[in-house]
């Protein structure tokens, strides 16, 4: 229990009355720490702190490494910047020895400063320092350095990827383009004479990473030279999670968090489709949105911490419904107690003469955040008409001189959400051209324009366009599963009453809701035959399947 004495010989404290002090000792938290805990964790809410004993250090992720960056010591305060801007923590405050804090919330600390107002000028000043000074906040601000430089063409499609790749992973990196005026300078040396996508990895002591320069790496090589986890630690897991979509994501926090052994193995990038989608605008707690990557960070940095190993570059090739082994790209091969399939969709591929030879030279599936700034100043087409191509459309509209949307349909009210529909009306630089499909895409190496049918004039005619972008729905890529498990005509898993409803179940109970026809086969999110193809299902599913994966150990201990 906090005492007032102890309030009142807080400095900033210190010209309270005896009964404010009083007051806020009634409602002051008085919390123990052990070194390594947070009183605060970054983009905590806000609250106002005071140290009593021990020492606190602010810590800062830079870049996917935790930095200190300041101290505070018995008798000082912390959190005065959020309190005072009405902001969520911008860094954590860590325990660095046994510490006593107390924790005064928001609404009590404004209760106390309209009848006090000095303190709220004295908590004020104290955060205009923290913000302005030598080790403030806007040395913080400072961009961190980048840890690769890459040096590649627009339209180079492995330059595409890796760049990708790259964002998706939140690795900070210069792009330099070899044609670019100023691109030696950018390089910062000597430009390699090779021509093609060249790679220089900067030396990272902490992170053990070493200078290195790779022509033309794989996902992989990038992957392993920037030190991104691609091996697993063992071999015995209680699950194995195939895919680091929302669902695969959501399955890793709520898995490693209830003690499983557990892997998130993803065969490209953490946070599956949602991480390619613009904005997010109706994921529960994000009232103005969220974009795909920003929420694919939180949850990847939330699984990390609370202990799920995620591997980055490495495909399921196989896995078998016997033995539960599974079976990765290059050949390492783990036992799975259970396995938990979150692999959920691929893109639907646009059947016209010159997509696949233009892909990622200006044509491309989906829509990656990172790709709207090439798009300055052009004029760019959007295949489709569903909430993905709306919000697509609203992303390059900011960048590209007009984006025009190719909808096969006589309007995009069967396909799109109300409030997108409204949003695209009040961009002047977005058109939609209905009845149109794309017929033929051209471009020597890179496109140049494409042909467009109109079907109530029964005429194509070619257009210019800067870049097109496919976003015309996906399907289940789920050849690669043993026959075992039991798919529905589009490859979509079959789970729970569906595998009864099949004839496709031997056990006497029931499977569970997420169970595939394997027991101890899960499935969830956009994978699974199910009527919703949402993040919040994904996540919800991909908690859920962590309850059955728990109550399957159980039974399989107790027989
Ligand atoms: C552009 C776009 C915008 C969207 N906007 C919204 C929106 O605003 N609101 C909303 O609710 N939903 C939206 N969605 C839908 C939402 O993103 C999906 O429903 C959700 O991502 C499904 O999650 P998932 O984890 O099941 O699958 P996915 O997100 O598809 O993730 C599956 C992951 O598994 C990996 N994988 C596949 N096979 C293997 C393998 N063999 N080995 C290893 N890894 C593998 C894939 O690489 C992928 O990363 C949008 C989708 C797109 C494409």
């Amino acid at each position: 229990m906090v005492t007032a004495d102890e309030i009142c010989a807080i400095e900033v404290f210190a010209d309270l009355s005896p009964s404010t002090c009083e007051r806020l000792s009634q409602v002051a938290a008085d919390i123990s720490l052990e070194p390594g805990e947070d009183a605060a964790p970054e983009g905590g809410e806000r609250a106002l702190f005071a140290l009593l004993e021990g020492r606190i250090e602010a810590v800062k992720l830079v870049d996917g490494i935790e930095r200190v960056v300041g101290e505070r010591q018995p008798g000082d305060i912390f959190g005065e910047v959020p309190i005072t801007l009405g902001t969520v923590f911008p860094v954590a405050f860590r325990a660095a020895e046994k510490s006593r804090v107390m924790r005064i919330e928001a609404h009590d600390y404004h209760g106390v400063v309209a009848l006090e107002p000095d303190l709220a000028k004295a908590v004020g000043k104290l955060a205009s320092f923290r913000i302005e000074g030598a080790r403030g906040l806007q040395a913080l601000a400072e961009p961190s350095p980048p840890r690769a430089f890459v040096l590649g063409h627009l339209r180079d499609p492995e330059c595409t990827d890796l760049r990708h790749f790259l964002d998706r992973n939140q690795v900070t990196f210069a792009w330099v383009q070899p044609d670019a005026a100023d691109a030696h300078e950018q390089w910062g040396e000597e430009l390699p004479t090779e021509d093609g996508l060249v790679v220089r990895i900067v030396a990272d002591e902490e992170r053990g990473i070493e200078e290195v320069t790779a022509l033309r790496p794989s996902l992989r090589q990038a992957a392993e030279l920037l030190g991104l986890e691609t091996t697993p630690n063992t071999v015995e897991y209680d699950t194995v999670i195939i895919g680091a979509g929302p669902a695969g994501l959501a399955a890793g926090v709520y898995g490693a968090s209830e003690g499983l052994q557990t892997i998130v193995i993803e065969r490209e990038s953490p946070g599956g489709q949602a991480g390619s989608s613009s904005r997010i605008e109706n994921y529960l707690g994000f009232p103005s949105g969220v974009s795909g990557e920003e929420l694919a960070s939180r949850a990847l940095k939330q699984a990390q911490r609370l202990g799920a190993e995620i591997l980055v570059t490495r495909t399921i090739e196989r896995i078998d419904a016997v033995t539960r082994e599974v079976h990765l790209d290059g050949g390492d091969v783990l036992q799975a107690r259970t396995i938990i399939l979150a692999c959920g969709v691929s893109w639907r591929q646009l059947p016209v003469g010159g997509c696949d030879r233009l892909l990622g030279k200006g044509v491309f599936y989906g829509a990656a955040r990172s790709e709207a700034r090439n798009t300055h100043a052009l004029d760019v087409h959007i295949v489709g008409a569903g909430n993905s191509a709306g919000q697509a459309a609203m992303h390059f509209s900011t960048h590209a001189r007009s984006v025009t949307i190719l909808c096969r349909g006589d309007g995009l009210e069967k396909s799109m959400s109300r409030y997108l529909i409204d949003q695209l009306a009040t961009r002047p630089n977005i058109s939609v051209r209905t009845r149109s499909e794309v017929a033929a895409v051209r471009g020597d190496n890179e496109l140049e324009a494409i042909d467009i049918h109109d079907a109530a004039s029964g005429k194509t005619t070619p257009v210019d366009s800067g870049g097109l972008f496919i976003l015309i729905g996906a399907d289940a890529e789920t050849a690669w599963l043993p026959p075992e498990i039991a798919l529905d005509s589009k490859g979509y898993v079959l789970t729970g009453p569906d595998v009864r409803a099949a004839d496709r179940w031997e056990l006497e109970r029931d499977p569970y809701l997420l169970e595939t026809s394997v027991p101890g086969i899960f499935a969830c999110g956009d994978v699974r035959l199910g009527p919703v193809k949402r993040v919040a299902a994904a996540v919800g599913e991909g908690s859920m399947a962590i309850a059955f994966v728990h109550q399957y150990l159980r039974e399989a201990g107790a027989s």
